[in-house]
């Protein structure tokens, strides 16, 4: 598979719409008029890659809205060189769009089909997150804390404190939080022991899971 003008083009129609829906980062407009995320895909798939839709990508996962994508980076306010930590790989499709941002990405996935898979993908197309971790999110990454940010992009049933102590002073997490839909949460670091809380739209997300397997 190729990225062509013919896919240059759909990605920029694409950011219309999301800057229709709200989207004003123009960092993140341009990782998403940037980033192929037909090749994201089982080429079978390519014609779905554009449009503003959720899709599944194997192993019962799905790729997130590219709506949902662009929300979670622009809450996320990465500089360049931020230390982020990702919960939940998938496709890879938002690990590459933190990179985009010149974050140093760590991203943890607990399905180790989608693992092997998506790390095999970064070495080809070039994307060089700082580590890729087979494990559980819901600890976070005790020995790479604390980070600039951290995003979840599955639905967490409760906020995991780990993630919330990785947080630097300052840091942002950015979580959607409930079972059947989630409530996009940011998390703000303001202190040792406090945290500003803000709640945005409601999204739908696989869930984060416990266990892995
Ligand atoms: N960021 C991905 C979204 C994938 S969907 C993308 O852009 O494609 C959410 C992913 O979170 C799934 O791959 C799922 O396996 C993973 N996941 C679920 N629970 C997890 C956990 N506890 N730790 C790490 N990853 C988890």
């Amino acid at each position: 598979m190729k990225d062509t003008l013919k896919h240059k083009g759909m990605r920029n129609k694409l950011a219309e719409i999301l800057v229709e829906k709200g989207i004003v980062n123009s960092k993140v407009l341009d990782a998403i008029k940037t980033i192929p995320r037909h090749l994201f895909l089982d080429s079978s798939f390519e014609d779905h890659a554009y449009q503003d839709k959720a899709f599944p990508i194997g192993a019962e996962q799905t790729i997130s809205q590219p709506f949902t994508v662009a929300f979670q980076s622009e809450l996320l306010q990465v500089k360049p060189h931020d230390e982020i930590l990702e919960i939940g790989t998938g496709s890879g499709y938002q690990t590459a769009v933190l990179l985009h941002l010149k974050a140093k990405v760590f991203t943890i996935e607990r399905q180790q089909e989608l693992f092997k898979k998506t790390k095999l993908f970064f070495t080809k197309m070039g994307y060089r997150p700082k580590k890729t971790i087979f494990g559980d999110g819901y600890i976070g990454l005790e020995s790479e804390a604390p980070f600039d940010g951290i995003i979840v992009t599955a639905g967490a049933p409760y906020v995991p404190n780990p993630l919330l102590a990785q947080l630097k002073i300052g840091g942002r997490l950015v979580i959607p939080v409930g079972i059947d839909e989630q409530i996009m949460t940011l998390f703000i670091r303001k202190s040792e022991l406090e945290f500003e809380k803000k709640e945005f739209g409601s999204f739908r997300f696989v869930p984060m899971l416990e266990d892995k397997n």
